[in-house]
This record gives C-alpha cells, sequence and structure tokens, in this order.
C-alpha cells in the first residue's frame, strides 16, 4: 500500500505522517516512512544541490536542471526505497512524491504540467499511490509555522507559495479518487481524525 502527502511548506505533513505510522503499526503493519526530496543516499546528495543555501549557487539551477534533478531524486527513492518495501507488502507512506513536482516545478514555475508528468512518471516507471492526502492551507499562515531557517525553496515568496497551493487543488480536483483534501488550518487531532476515517475505510477496517 503507498500513500503519499503532499502540500506547501509548513502544513504538518511530518506530523500527520508520524500519525498515520504508528496507527499502522498499532495495526500490526509494517511501514516505511519515507520523504523526497532526500530519501536515499544518493537523494540526499541532490537534495543538497537542490535547498542549497538562499545566498549560494544554488539558486541559479535552471528550471529544466531543477525537474531533472528532482526526477532523478525520486526514481533512486523508487527503485531503491519504495518498490523493494511495497515488494515485501510493507506500507509506504512518503513526505511527498511527484505531485510536488507537478506543483512546485510546473504550478510554481515555467514548464508545463505535461512536460513535468511525463518526466515524473518515467523516472518512476509508472508508480502512484493509492492515496494521497493534500494538506490544503493558506501558505502564509503554515510559512509563520516553519521551525527553521528558511531553505531556497521556502523562501521563494508569497506569490510562488500561492501558485504551488493552487497547483495542488488543481490535481486533487482532476484526481479526485487518489486524493483526499484536507483543510491543514484545523487542530492536528481534527487533521488526524479525518485521516484516520479514510484509511479505516481504505483498509476495510
Ligand atoms: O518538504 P521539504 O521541506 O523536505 O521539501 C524541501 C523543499 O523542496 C520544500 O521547500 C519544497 O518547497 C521544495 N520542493 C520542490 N519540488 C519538489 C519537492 C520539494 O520545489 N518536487
Ligand atoms: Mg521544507
Amino acid at each position: 500500500l503507498f500513500i503519499s502527502f503532499e502540500g506547501v511548506d509548513g502544513v504538518g505533513k511530518t506530523t500527520q505522517v508520524e500519525r498515520l505510522r504508528q496507527y499502522l503499526e498499532s495495526r500490526d503493519r509494517t511501514v516505511l516512512v519515507t520523504r523526497e526530496p532526500g530519501g536515499t543516499p544518493l537523494g540526499a546528495t541532490l537534495r543538497r544541490l537542490l535547498l542549497g543555501n538562499v545566498a549560494d549557487d544554488a539558486a541559479d539551477i535552471a528550471p529544466r536542471a531543477e525537474a531533472l534533478i528532482f526526477a532523478a531524486d525520486r526514481a533512486q527513492h523508487v527503485a531503491e526505497t519504495i518498490r523493494p518495501a511495497l515488494e515485501r507488502d510493507e506500507v509506504v507512506i512518503t513526505d511527498r512524491y511527484l505531485d510536488s513536482s507537478l506543483a512546485y516545478q510546473a504550478g510554481g514555475r515555467e514548464l508545463t504540467a505535461k512536460e513535468i508528468r511525463d518526466l515524473s512518471l518515467w523516472a518512476t516507471n509508472n508508480l502512484l499511490p493509492v492515496r494521497t492526502y493534500l494538506l490544503d492551507m493558506d501558505p502564509a499562515a503554515s510559512h509563520a509555522r516553519l521551525q527553521h531557517d528558511e531553505d531556497r525553496m521556502e523562501s521563494a515568496g508569497d506569490d510562488f507559495q500561492n501558485r504551488t497551493r493552487r497547483a495542488f487543488l488543481d490535481l486533487a480536483e482532476a484526481e479526485p479518487e487518489r486524493f483526499r483534501v484536507i483543510d491543514a488550518a484545523q487542530p492536528i487531532e481534527t487533521v488526524w481524525t479525518q485521516i484516520r476515517v479514510d484509511i479505516d475505510d481504505l483498509l476495510g477496517y
């Protein structure tokens, strides 16, 4: 079972991923939690390239180069981590997956959604999550919750973040069977309850 969490920075993906892991483990499932970018050793190197400090050269990565680096990270992530775990019949929960590329590299920047989608599907050999939780909230509010110094992406500005949010919502609308959109401005417990109800339904609990 392959599940992804998506949404702009600071919406609480990491917290909800952890809740879901604990819940599924309490149900005797073996769970692998992972994330993008940076879910593998190669990915960790690529992540450093992508998220370099605001001041350094990473800010000059061309849009197509950036898209390819994210795709390379994802290709390695699927081959090395995700597919083997799915073959062992584990639940894989990833903090971001290809919808992040569609929202950030296509929605936020100058490449088309089709280009990014084709690239991502090639990189993953067409592996899509069964369920994607989109944690949605106003980027101005979520950005204020970030508890670390911002990286290159996080400092990209309000317009970019708003376009990214819109792109996520459009993706969810286009694939209602896969996506569940959850209002992430609600209290953490409320967000979690909505996810749990859906997971129970998905797993027939
Ligand atoms: O979620 P996390 O903070 O690990 O993501 C790292 C950064 O990379 C985020 O700031 C996000 O905005 C950006 N990102 C991106 N394109 C992706 C995935 C993440 O621009 N495909
Ligand atoms: Mg971040």
